[in-house]
């Protein structure tokens, strides 16, 4: 039966005050009214299953009879000095190996914390994105845009002040949906002093954007996860990581001082077909290993080893486009160290004739980290990414090096 006051078929009572009663009594009409309350907020009830605290982020929809909810995992810390930590994966919906890596670092956590070595606040969003997720356009998932606005899920975050952070999620029935999503996320982490958004690549490394203000110090988010490269990023977009640290930057002008301690941070887990058991596993126990050397769990060992892979600003990145549009013929794969002048890839622009192919050749040395994964390329479109020594000659816009 429905609950007289909000509505809901199964009322949101405590099961055992309201078993499906006939009738509502006033502790969980009381109970009801909590969760309206809660539902403005965007906020479900939360559920305690004795060792982390699950609630929901309630976005309601655009268009009547729509609903969007997401779990949050709650891991309370022994320690109030110990850092804070925020961690999401699939804000671009169709890019899950941060999924499965939460899937895993979750299980961790719990057994962590029946150890009793959660010492810092540790937040765990797995899927951050619903909205996307439920795009599909012709039988294809569409996780990175908003097919409504064609805003890409990770761009366009408020740049606010820290001190602004409150206001995010008030009147967000002004909102759109994918706007109230963004502001929950962001006010979340906001509370955090370690942010973590979990992506991935087409075809790729692992590495990571850090915004040059937490380099070097980031370097054992880095070691921890086995990263082959740090993209250092200029802290000059509206995506999700850097609106966080556009929030510490604001709370102290100009001094760095604001992020000692803090990062946020960007994480490429390689592909999106790289989603396997034991590679998620395996990046958990790295993360977890990242959580012990910043002591927000505690560990017998947490000691990491020193980065060695490629450090290069997004000004050193060559991305390499197809000159023509035709089917791409690779020679070159991820993983591998090119020279100057290596073929790349060849672009078969006019199948069959003498002429019909063009050569794609390296701008100069590097490591490859990214490739396309489709073998149809129009003109201009990005073939890959290559971590150079030097700047690339190419003029880059500031901010990110994708739409
Ligand atoms: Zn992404």
């Amino acid at each position: 039966m429905r609950c007289s006051m909000s509505g809901e078929r199964e009322c949101c009572a405590p099961r055992s005050t309201c078993p499906r009663s006939k009738r509502i009594d006033s502790a969980s009409q009381s109970a009801c009214v909590a969760r309206l309350k809660q539902i403005a907020m965007g906020i479900a009830r939360t559920i305690e299953d004795g060792k982390v605290e699950i609630s929901e982020i309630i976005i309601a929809g655009d268009t009547p009879g729509l609903e969007w909810r997401l779990p949050v995992f709650r891991f309370t810390g022994t320690r109030p000095e110990a850092p804070r930590t925020y961690i999401q994966a699939a804000l671009h919906a169709n890019e899950l190996p941060g999924t499965a890596l939460l899937h895993f670092l979750v299980e961790r956590l719990r057994q962590a914390e029946s150890e009793g070595a959660i010492l810092g606040d540790i937040t765990v969003v797995p899927q951050a994105n619903p909205i996307g997720s439920a795009q599909t356009h012709f039988g294809e998932l569409q996780g990175r845009f908003d097919l409504g606005t064609r805003t890409n899920f990770n761009r366009d975050f408020p740049l606010i002040t820290l001190g602004e952070r409150a206001g995010l999620i008030e009147d967000l029935d002004r909102h759109s949906a994918i706007d109230r999503l963004k502001r929950q996320l962001l006010h979340k982490a906001l509370s955090c002093d370690l942010v973590l958004d979990l992506h991935c690549d087409d075809e790729g490394l692992q590495y990571a954007y850090i915004d040059e203000a937490f380099w070097p110090e980031a370097a054992d988010l880095a070691a921890a996860l086995g990263m082959d490269a740090v993209f250092l990023s200029d802290g000059e977009s509206s995506a999700f990581e850097e609106a966080v640290a556009y929030a510490w930057k604001c709370e102290n002008t100009g001094e760095k001082k604001a992020l000692r301690d803090r990062l946020s941070v960007t994480v490429e887990l390689r592909g999106t077909r790289d989603v396997y058991p034991e590679m998620a596993r395996k990046d958990a126990e790295g993360l977890y290993s990242f959580l012990a050397a910043r002591g927000v769990v505690a560990a017998d060992r947490a000691s990491l080893p020193a980065f060695g892979g490629v450090v290069a600003p997004l000004d050193n990145i060559e991305m390499i486009r197809a000159p023509e549009a035709g089917a791409i013929l690779f020679h070159k794969d991820i993983g591998e160290r090119i020279k100057t002048g290596d073929l790349l890839a060849t672009i078969l622009t006019r199948p069959g004739m003498p002429d019909g192919a063009v050569e794609v050749r390296a701008p100069q040395d590097g490591l490859i980290v990214t490739r396309v994964s489709t073998r149809i390329a129009r003109r201009r479109s990005d073939l890959m990414k290559i971590a150079c020594a030097e700047p690339s000659r190419a003029i880059r816009r500031p901010g990110t090096l994708e739409p």
